[in-house]
């Protein structure tokens, strides 16, 4: 991320400023300042730390400190409210942010159903009364998300739920999601996503990726923990393949920048022996997992990676993840328009799910040049959402956010130049949407 004669304290952890702060001879009570200056203050230059000396700010820049602040180098806002950020690093690679002040449509406190439910565990567990005492406390919430998430939706249903979410959501009420990139590119070649064509360009350090956050915080003018701000590991790249930096990123904006570790999921493409590792992970985020196809057939040949990594090998890390109590897993499922959208592909989905303490999140697929699948009707979506619901399968569509500005999930790919989808991509997607 720097030039060799730099090094940045983004990314650093309590030890590592503790130790730095030691190398240089000054008190150790100057680790928590420029810990607080770079996490919680979110500074972008040594300048800035005025808790520190003038003489000490100076004996760290001579000796190559830098802050080594993300870089907001272009932004572009939706209709929707969403906000698609390019941010270069000191390199001079970038990757995209996004930021969603209501949510993605489906994790915790986002506005939408599933993440309204996730939201009240997240919160406030305890809060459900006499009901929540009388059955199990591990598996209330699940009742509970069952309960609500099973019933059949009708369009009307739908159709009201989009209504509500077309108010601008706030920071303060708890919705605003950002979405954040582990990797330049991504190695892993899913065929709907326009990110595998890019291939991997290289890791982000664990700083890149909080610079993200600190960078998207401070444009919003917004802090944790006072803001709730919810954090998926869903931009570019793959986090597991990038699994050192990533758990330590997770570490860092937990201790250093303050959001709860129940407000963080990261989505694997289904990097199996990681999955096995992040299970024992002390500090990690809620653990989701591209599905994407309910057999080998179909799923080697939407993703490839499942030659290598087979559904049955995920499917047993999966049943095997140490799930703490209040938590499932979550399954997203893109629809490829006759591809893998049958009744048939749901109830094998129902199928291979059965028993798992999980949540499936479903999403149309987001169009793209260079993508050669169609996104599904509103009536496949739904009715692919139904038949995994009878099953007893808690199921949500996932609304489809900045669309329009190439932020939605599969559409990141460093575009500068925003084309306009045309209106009836547009149209046969919108009316399938809810939380
Ligand atoms: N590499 C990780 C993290 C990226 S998450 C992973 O694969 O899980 C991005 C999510 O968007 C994934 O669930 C992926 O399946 C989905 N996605 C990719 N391309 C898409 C597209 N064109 N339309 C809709 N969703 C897409």
């Amino acid at each position: 991320m720097v030039e060799p004669s730099t090094s940045p304290l983004l990314g650093l952890d309590r030890e590592e400023i503790a130790a730095l702060v030691s190398e240089v001879g000054a008190p150790s009570y100057r680790a928590k300042q420029i810990m607080d200056a770079v996490y919680r203050q979110r500074v972008e230059d040594l300048e800035e730390i005025s808790t520190l000396p003038r003489e000490f700010r100076e004996r760290l820049a001579q000796s190559g400190v830098t802050v080594g602040a993300a870089r907001i180098e272009k932004k572009f806002v939706s209709q929707d409210g969403t906000v698609r950020y390019l941010i270069a690093f000191a390199d001079g690679q970038s990757v995209e942010t996004v930021w969603m002040p209501e949510g993605d449509g489906g994790e915790a406190g986002d506005g939408s159903e599933a993440g309204d439910l996730a939201e009240r565990f997240a919160e406030n567990p305890t809060s459900d009364t006499s009901r929540a005492k009388a059955l199990s406390e591990e598996n209330e919430p699940i009742a509970a998300l069952k309960r609500y998430a099973t019933q059949k939706r009708t369009t009307r249903d739908r159709t009201s739920q989009n209504g509500a979410s077309q108010n601008q959501g706030r920071a303060s009420s708890g919705r605003s999601t950002i979405c954040i990139s582990s990797q330049v590119g991504c190695a892993v070649d899913c065929q709907f996503c326009l990110t595998a064509l890019l291939g991997v360009k290289r890791n982000l350090t664990a700083g890149e990726i909080v610079g993200q956050v600190c960078a998207v915080l401070k444009d919003q003018k917004v802090s944790p923990p006072e803001d709730r701000i919810n954090l998926v590991f869903m931009g570019m790249g793959e986090p597991f393949l990038n699994y050192e930096n990533f758990v330590k990123a997770a570490r860092l904006l937990v201790e250093g920048v303050g959001i709860a570790e129940r407000r963080m999921t990261v989505s694997t493409a289904g990097i199996v022996p990681r999955i096995h590792d992040f299970g024992g992970e002390s500090i990690r985020p809620k653990l989701a997992i591209s599905l994407n196809a309910p057999n080998d057939a179909l799923r080697t040949r939407l993703m490839p990676l499942n030659k290598k990594w087979t559904l049955e090998m995920l499917m047993a890390a999966a049943r095997e993840f140490p799930l703490r109590t209040r938590e499932w897993i979550t399954f997203e499922y893109v629809l490829l328009g006759g591809v893998n959208d049958t009744p048939e592909n749901a109830r094998e989905t129902a199928e291979l799910l059965r028993g798992l303490r999980c949540k499936v999140n479903l999403i149309a697929l987001n169009p793209g040049p260079g993508i050669d699948f169609t996104t599904p009707s509103a009536e496949r979506v739904a009715a692919f959402q139904n038949i995994l619901r009878e099953a007893g399968i808690p199921a949500f569509v996932r609304r489809p956010r900045g669309r329009d500005i190439y932020a939605a999930c599969g559409q990141l790919k460093r575009t500068v130049e925003v084309a306009t989808l045309p209106e009836p991509q547009l149209q046969s997607i919108s009316p399938a949407t809810e939380g």
